[in-house]
């Protein structure tokens, strides 16, 4: 029977299991507009219930008489697993996101990187010894893990997002909690499936699926969480920040972004108008750093704009299995409808649309939104200040280099950035003026395993991948030891 529903557990202390309260949600195809799986929509008990396995298991001599190295071997052998099951994966995540299968498809792919990365690094976080004035003190530091950490990933890019928790925090001796999207849970179950197979000791990483509310909130409140890794909206990681501060847990927020994509008039303008259309259109704009702000040089504005209406017209929105679709549905209903929000104010703000700006009537049972690009748009107007996360492009003119760094860093966020130009010192002198925590030059959407990736102001504190993230989940602990005989004066502080 094809529309039966794929049934889904939690993944809790090395089982997988009903939600306490027996409660399920389905999960809906963007493409099709129809229910494919049942999902477990669990609440505070299940919450309880997997913290208290990470705590046990984190105290537990099984997972603590483990050492790094071997920690890393069972990491790498997690990532053999993922190879041997990408495809499968990616399935499960386009039927839930509706993003392109072929972007899903590379980013599983890439997934044993990050897992082989990390085991690599997990026997390579050394302590040092410190030289101190007395040579009668041996003073040296270890890095120790922090404890049981609290994960959260969005929709957009499910699996990819929570290994950049996962991974380090793994390597770091670490047990974790991971919470994702209530809209994509089902490819977390099945990454839990190999996880189960490769022989962590049973509690290392645990699922809780439900709601934002009923699953999300008590876990970032849960006292005995040590850690909040966040990947989501800026306002969702204001609250969850909050509560993890509240327990004096350190916190990681990767949050939104309204990146300026800059193309300088000495630029390719070929390449640039292929980095803009990736920046903005690719996986339907659905990405924290969506280069949505194109400041353009007003000497080649007309011509530029001319070709990339022209491209953009011609953009192929269909199934995202489909390998000739560029472009996919929104993962949403309420996402759609929050596009089709912001192009009517863009509009009363005086904006014109150049193309798009409605629902693709076509495709009338999936959830597709035309990509759309506005002119006559200001910096200030709310279409170039808020976060839409959707296909749709805001189109500002500059004149002067000055200009544009300052019209560039007038946003709360600061996540990425895109200069196009041939021009060598330009290229560097604006990089460094762009406050963001990625800029790309003469590319766009390049992330890695090994570079750091977070935000500067309102997108995020913290870094995740390279090596900075693995100082995120570990403690450092500082050691004296007294070498002589000699007796201490108990008034007086040993500075
Ligand atoms: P949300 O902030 O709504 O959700 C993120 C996660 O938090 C989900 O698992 C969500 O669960 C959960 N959540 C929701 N409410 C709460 C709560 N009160 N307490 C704890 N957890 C909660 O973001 P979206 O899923 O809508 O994702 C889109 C956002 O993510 C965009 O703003 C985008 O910019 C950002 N993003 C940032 C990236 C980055 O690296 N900087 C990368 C990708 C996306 P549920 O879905 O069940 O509500």
């Amino acid at each position: 029977m094809g529309d039966e529903l794929v049934d889904y557990k939690m993944y809790i202390g090395g089982e997988f299991v009903d939600g306490i309260n027996k409660n399920y949600m389905s999960t809906t195809n963007p493409a099709t507009g129809k229910a494919w799986a049942r999902i477990p929509n669990g609440d505070t008990d299940d919450v309880n219930k997997a913290v208290d396995a990470a705590k046990t298991c984190f105290e537990s001599n099984e997972w603590k008489r483990l050492s790094p190295t071997e920690r890393g071997r069972l990491l790498y052998k997690l990532a053999d697993k993922i190879t041997r099951n990408s495809e499968r994966i990616a399935k499960v995540e386009t039927k839930d996101n509706g993003k392109l299968f072929k972007e899903m498809n590379s980013q599983i792919k890439k997934l044993p990187s990050w897992f082989e990365y990390y085991a690599g690094l997990s026997d390579k976080m050394e302590g040092t010894v410190i030289p101190q004035t007395n040579k009668n003190i041996l003073n040296y530091t270890l890095k120790e893990p922090l404890g049981v950490v609290a994960a959260f990933a969005p929709w957009n890019s499910p699996l990819l997002l929570t290994t950049f928790k996962l991974a380090p925090a793994i390597a770091a001796g670490n047990t974790v909690v991971v919470k994702p999207s209530e809209n994509t849970s089902a490819s977390m179950i099945e990454f839990s499936k190999l996880f189960d197979e490769v022989g962590f000791p049973p509690g290392v990483l645990n699922v809780v699926t439900g709601y934002g509310e009923k699953v999300g909130e008590p876990l970032s409140k849960h006292k005995d969480i040590d850690k909040v890794a966040f990947t989501g909206g800026t306002e969702t990681g204001r609250s969850v920040g909050k509560n993890a501060i509240s327990n004096f847990s350190p916190v990681t927020l990767e949050l939104g972004g309204k990146s300026p994509n800059i193309v300088f008039e000495d630029a390719d303008l070929e390449a640039a108008e292929a980095g803009v259309i990736s920046g903005i259109f690719a996986a339907s704009g659905q990405t924290c750093i969506a280069g949505s702000r194109l400041f353009i040089h007003e000497k080649i504005a007309n011509k530029f704009l001319k070709k990339l209406v022209e491209k953009t017209k011609n953009i192929k929105l269909g199934d995202p299995f489909d390998k000739n679709t560029q472009m996919g549905p929104v993962a949403t209903v309420s996402q759609l409808d929050k596009i089709e929000k912001f192009v009517e104010i863009a509009k009363d703000e005086g904006a014109q649309v150049l193309t798009g700006g409605t629902r693709e009537s076509s495709l009338d049972k999936g959830l597709y939104f035309r990509p759309t690009i506005l002119s006559k748009v200001e910096n200030n107007h709310t279409v170039s200040q808020e976060e839409i996360f959707g296909p749709v492009l805001s189109v500002i003119l500059f004149s002067n280099e000055n200009e544009v760094i300052k019209k560039a860093n007038q946003s709360k966020f600061g996540l990425g950035a895109g200069i196009w130009t041939n021009d060598l010192k330009k290229a560097h002198r604006v990089a460094h003026a762009i406050e963001s925590g990625t800029v790309w030059v003469n590319t766009y959407r390049a992330l890695t395993f090994n570079s750091p990736f977070g935000g500067y102001k309102n997108s995020g504190v913290g870094r995740e991948n390279g090596i900075e993230a693995m100082f995120e989940y570990m403690q450092t602990k500082s050691i004296w030891i007294n070498l002589s005989n000699e007796i201490q004066d108990p008034f007086a502080i040993k500075l």
